[in-house]
């Protein structure tokens, strides 16, 4: 077992201990990063597959991540915009295909009239609540009690505008069912991206990609750091910890074949996780309690690879809607300077479920069956076809991120990124602004590095006082 010294050590290598690692160093601090996999990018994973590129995790960047959009400048990576030309297509309850443009659906007068009337509704909490504190809020308890589901219908009769309005934070972003959390769980992730309005406006949410993939945001990071101080398959098992009477703290994380002292810990590893290590001594009540209710949600992204985009020779910009279907949202997803035509589909939670208990076979059928819904016939054939599976990859066990079951966010919300001694906790499920996303994990790392460099210092001062 090889014995480290560093100022800080890093457990897990996706953006968020990445972006903490680096600044670490940039304010002159050393550094060691340990991660499970035998890769960096965590939930960003760029890979070929069959002969093309996909992005099998995190991927979109939005007009409002500017701690994202800042970093890939730093980084010299480029980004491109998601073909949007063309009109969309929207299944509704009666199970037929309707072309539109603009961002409402093509549903009846009345049930427009409800969706507006509720993403008002929502804009309006959205404006009266600060992302950093949820809790917050006036009604926090009323609007963390009841489901978003119940909400919903609490607001209107009109079930359709109510399913329409949870697909963008049900299926959409969370993927768990939306009686599953609560209201106030859906605003934060409204508030997270700055509105509800921004959510449902996919020229808004899904605006641009990395050139080369999001991976290469992390795996820039990691080549900076240098790869003595990135250690990849190392899954961390055991973290001691301890603070002195003078407040001077120390912490020993042990992995397979690495054993690294330092004064601090960022444990950069979604919610999910954090029970796979042994803390020595034991964490808090609190944080015991509090990390049984955090979970992640399941979605399968689909990837369908054709020869050429086909949709837009028939004036259809590939994207598509349909609370009903299988596949309740597709995109053109084609590269940058890619002649092949690539379609991403999502089919979240307890559809998820249904279609994984099928064979790879029929599932496959009725997946692209459900594509073609949208796009026509043609999307029976692609020559290349994979699903994102990150629910069975040990090292994450769901996908988009986590979230609190009901009452959860406003019971231990407050004590989310309170660090416990030496140990601070850094992933973008439990940030403000970019929740959920790349923005969100950059801004906690960005975060926890100004907390540890400043911790440091004050333990630097009283050493020498
Ligand atoms: C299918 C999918 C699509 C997505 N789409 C988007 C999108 O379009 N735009 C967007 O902004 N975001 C998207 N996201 C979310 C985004 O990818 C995540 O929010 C982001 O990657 C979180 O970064 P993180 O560093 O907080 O955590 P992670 O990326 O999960 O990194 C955590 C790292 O810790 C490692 N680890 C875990 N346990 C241990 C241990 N015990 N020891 C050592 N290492 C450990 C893991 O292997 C992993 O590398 C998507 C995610 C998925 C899965």
């Amino acid at each position: 077992m090889r014995t480290v010294d560093s100022d800080v050590v890093v457990i897990g290598a996706g953006p968020s201990g990445l972006t903490a690692a680096r600044e670490l160093k940039k304010a002159g601090h050393s550094v060691t990063v340990l991660e499970a996999r035998n890769r960096v990018g965590g939930r960003t994973h760029t890979d070929i597959i069959d002969g093309a590129m996909l992005e099998v995790g995190g991927q979109w960047v939005s007009p409002d991540q500017t701690a994202l959009i800042g970093l890939l400048e730093e980084l010299g990576l480029e980004t491109y915009s998601r073909y949007r030309k063309g009109e969309s297509v929207y299944i509704g309850t009666d199970g037929k295909a309707q072309r539109y443009t603009g961002e409402m659906f093509p549903v009846s007068r009345r049930t427009a009239g409800e969706m507006s009337r509720l993403i008002d509704l929502l804009d309006l909490l959205v404006w009266q609540t600060d992302p950093k504190a949820p809790w917050e809020h006036p009604q926090a308890r009323e609007l963390d009690t009841i489901s978003f589901h119940h909400w919903l219908r609490q607001q209107s009769d009109d079930e359709e505008a109510c399913n329409n309005i949870g697909l963008f934070i049900a299926g959409g972003m969370l993927t768990k069912p939306a009686h599953s959390f609560s209201a106030l769980q859906a605003v934060l992730m409204a508030a997270s991206a700055g509105s509800f309005s921004h959510l449902v406006d996919e020229d808004f949410i899904l605006d641009k990609r990395v050139v080369g993939g999001m991976q290469s945001l992390s795996e820039r990071m990691a080549a900076d750091l240098g790869e003595e101080h990135v250690l990849l398959d190392n899954p961390v098992r055991t973290l001691r910890w301890s603070t002195d009477g003078d407040g001077r703290t120390q912490v020993t994380a042990i992995s397979d074949s690495v054993t690294v002292n330092a004064r601090f810990a960022v444990m950069a590893v979604p919610p999910n996780l954090y029970s796979r290590v042994s803390y020595e001594p034991a964490l808090p009540r609190r944080q015991h309690q509090m990390h049984q209710h955090q979970s992640l949600g399941l979605v399968i992204k689909v990837h369908a690879v054709y020869k050429s985009p086909f949709w837009r020779r028939d004036g259809l910009s590939g994207t598509g809607f349909s609370p009903g279907s299988i596949v309740q949202e597709v995109y053109d997803n084609t590269n940058h300077d890619d002649p092949r035509g690539t379609i991403v589909g999502f089919i979240s939670d307890e559809k998820a479920d249904a279609m994984f208990a099928l064979e790879p076979e029929e599932r496959r059928q009725r997946i692209l069956e459900s594509i073609a819904g949208f796009l026509g016939k043609k999307a029976l054939e692609p020559e290349v076809y994979y699903e994102s599976d990150w629910a069975s990859e040990e090292w994450t066990r769901g996908a988009y991120a986590s979230s609190y079951d009901l009452g959860g966010l406003s019971r231990y919300g407050p004590d989310q990124r309170t660090p416990v001694g030496p140990i601070h906790w850094s992933c973008s499920d439990i940030a403000a602004e970019g929740y959920q996303h790349v923005d969100g994990a950059i801004r906690m790392g960005q975060a926890t590095a100004r907390a540890i460099t400043s911790a440091l210092a004050a333990q630097a001062a009283v050493t020498v006082g």
